[in-house]
C-alpha cells in the first residue's frame, strides 16, 4: 500500500506545522488582547471615582508592562467592538483605525469597522475617513494631442479627470467647442 506521508519530505510537514503554530499564536494573541481590554473595561468601570480609575489604569500599566493610555486604549476597544465583530482575522491595527477614525468623526467605531471591511480599506485609508478634505490630491501627465505637460495638486476630494489646459486655450483661441479640448492628461485619485 502507498503511505502518502512517506512522499512527502519531512520538512515540508514541518514547515505546514510550523506555519500553523504561527497562525494559532496569532488567533490566541488577537484573542487575548480582547481578553485583556475586556478585563480592564470590567475594573475601569467599576471604579466608583476618577481618583480609583487612575489609580487602577496605573496598576494595571505596572502589571502588564505598558502605558496607561494603552490601558486606556484596550478598554476602549472592548468597549466599542462587542464580540460579534471581533474577527480572528482582522489585525487589532484596523480596530485601533476605526476606534481613532469614529472618535474623529463621531461615529460609532463599528459602523466604520463595517466599511473598512466591505471596501476592504487599509489601516491608512480608514485613517483618512473625515479627513477627506485634508487630502492632498496630486495629478500628473503629458497631453496626447498637444505635447503639454502638467502637474497639479490641491486639497479636497479626488475623482476629478484634469483636461489639458493648453487644448482648452487652443479652442479658445480657434474659436473651437470647449468640448474638443477635454484631453485628459491625468486622473486625481
Ligand atoms: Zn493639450
Amino acid at each position: 500500500m502507498l503511505d502518502v506521508t512517506e512522499s512527502v519530505p519531512a520538512v515540508v510537514r514541518s514547515w505546514e506545522a510550523e506555519a500553523q503554530d504561527f497562525a494559532t499564536a496569532l488567533m490566541e494573541h488577537r484573542a487575548g488582547y480582547w481578553l485583556a481590554g475586556d478585563i480592564a473595561r470590567r475594573i475601569l468601570t467599576a471604579a466608583s471615582t476618577d481618583d480609583g480609575r487612575k489609580r487602577a489604569q496605573k496598576q494595571l500599566a505596572n502589571l502588564g508592562h505598558c502605558s496607561v493610555a494603552y490601558v486606556r486604549q484596550l478598554a476602549q476597544l472592548a468597549e466599542a467592538f462587542p464580540e460579534d465583530c471581533r474577527y480572528p482575522d482582522v489585525a487589532q491595527s484596523v480596530y485601533r483605525a476605526c476606534l481613532a477614525a469614529g472618535q474623529y468623526t463621531k461615529q460609532p467605531p463599528v459602523r466604520i469597522l463595517e466599511q473598512a471591511l466591505r471596501h476592504n480599506w487599509h489601516v491608512r485609508r480608514i485613517r483618512a475617513v473625515g479627513r477627506e478634505h485634508d487630502a492632498v490630491y496630486k495629478a500628473s501627465g503629458q497631453c496626447i494631442a498637444c505635447g503639454g505637460t502638467l502637474r497639479f495638486y490641491r486639497r479636497g476630494t479626488a475623482g476629478l479627470m484634469i483636461p489639458c489646459p493648453g487644448c482648452l486655450a487652443d479652442a479658445k483661441h480657434e474659436r473651437r467647442s470647449l468640448f474638443d479640448a477635454f484631453v485628459v492628461i491625468g486622473a486625481l485619485a
